[in-house]
């Protein structure tokens, strides 16, 4: 088994620096996303491991071989794209045998017709012919192998371009939005089975999304990419429970995090326009107080003054969104569904977040940890 590592990699386009000293450890068999908003670095990242881009500086390993200064043949990775790029004019079997052939049979024995009187050939092309159809099995498309591309759904030739990788079995898999060009439904299956085959097949691999919920409920871990930084890389409850950073926590959950301007008073008091939180910080002055929606609490009154903008029904909870009356913020509130009835739009609420669940960030972003709750939101407080 082979890891991943990739250490102290600078990359810049001109004046604009892609990857600024990024480390990165992907342990053998581990199943790593990047993830982040367009343009964070993602793509060079994975361009430079794959061996499709020299770094400026740095170095990239793979099964604990320096492989910086080879090129992408050498390094016997794999590499799953958005566009999938499979031959038209090639059967299914024939796209997932190309790597096999071209590792494994000598350019006489490839060739139409002749190739078969080279020795050796018949016992080569029944080996691919088997290693083609068990992959094809592991990836249920086994029924599809005579089929050309144009005669494949979108989500079926996705899975033909994973065999194809997988076939070769490589030290690393390298997936870089594969799933994108995947309607809604189709992407959820087609994540199902990228995480139950890398558990099968068991190399390690780094995969591609802007999409968070895709890295949070695929990986073994997630690094969350901003300006060509790693701002925080861990297993995706820590990344979600214990962010270290404002932008991390911003990124990570649905509905974004709700964030407000607050103070510390000099005896540690946090407080959201004038109004006591129950929290104190070791930090004095200007803060941000973060909570998720699931952890701002409806009460009667003494809490966060909001106006009701807009009731979204999920189905199992709902959303409920609500101006903050001095900051402007919006507030989203995750509610037991029953509570949708007593919340008109233009109504008049108070929130006070769980004091457990506070997050607070310093003035450039970086979590406050010394963070206290002094009291508790619990039954007596909570509204409705
Ligand atoms: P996306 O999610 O949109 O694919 P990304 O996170 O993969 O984005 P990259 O493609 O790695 O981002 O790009 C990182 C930065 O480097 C961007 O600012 C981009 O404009 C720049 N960049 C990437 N490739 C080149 C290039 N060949 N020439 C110039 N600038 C480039």
């Amino acid at each position: 088994m082979s890891g991943i590592e990739v250490d102290k990699v600078t990359k810049s386009y001109g004046v604009v620096t892609a990857l600024d000293d990024v480390s990165l450890k992907v342990a053998p068999g581990e199943f790593v996303s990047l993830v982040g908003p367009s343009g964070c670095g993602k793509t060079t990242l994975m361009k430079i491991i794959a061996g499709l881009d020299r770094a400026d500086d740095g170095r990239v390993s793979i099964a604990d071989r320096d492989v910086s200064k080879l090129g992408a043949a050498d390094r016997d990775v794999a590499m799953v794209f958005q566009n999938y790029a499979l031959y038209p004019h090639l059967t299914a079997r024939q796209n997932i045998a190309v790597p096999l052939v071209m590792r494994t049979m000598t350019a006489a024995q490839r060739l139409p017709f002749i190739g078969g009187f080279v020795p050796g050939t018949g016992e080569r092309r029944s080996t691919i012919r088997r290693e083609v159809e068990q992959t094809a099995e592991l990836l249920a498309i086994g029924h599809l192998l005579e089929r050309k591309p144009a005669q494949l759904s979108g989500g079926q030739r996705q899975r033909v371009a994973l065999a194809r990788a997988i076939v070769r079995r490589p030290l690393a898999f390298l997936m870089d939005e594969p799933l994108s060009n995947l309607d809604a439904s189709l992407r959820v299956q087609t994540r199902k089975e990228i995480v139950d085959l890398h558990r099968r097949v068991g190399a390690s691999t780094i995969y591609v999304t802007h999409d968070q919920a895709e890295a949070m409920t695929m990986s073994d871990r997630v690094a969350v990419m901003m300006e060509g930084k790693i701002l925080q890389l861990g297993t995706p409850e820590e990344i979600y429970l214990d962010p270290w950073d404002l932008r991390v926590a911003a990124f990570v959950g649905s509905p974004r995090i709700n964030a407000l301007p607050a103070d510390v008073d000099t005896d540690g008091q946090v407080r959201v326009d004038g109004v006591p939180m129950d929290v104190t910080s070791r930090v004095r002055g200007r803060v941000t107080l973060a909570v998720r929606a699931e952890d701002l609490a409806l009460v009667r009154a003494d809490g966060l003054p909001a106006t009701i903008e807009h009731v979204e029904f999920l189905g199992e909870a709902v959303l409920l969104h609500a101006r903050h009356a001095m900051s402007g913020a919006l507030l989203i509130a995750r509610l037991e569904r029953d509570h949708r009835h007593r919340l008109p739009r233009g109504g008049a609420v108070h929130f006070r977040p769980k004091p457990d669940r506070v997050f607070l960030f310093d003035e450039a972003g970086r979590r406050v940890t010394r963070v206290q709750p002094t009291g508790a939101v619990g039954r007596e407080t909570a509204l409705v």
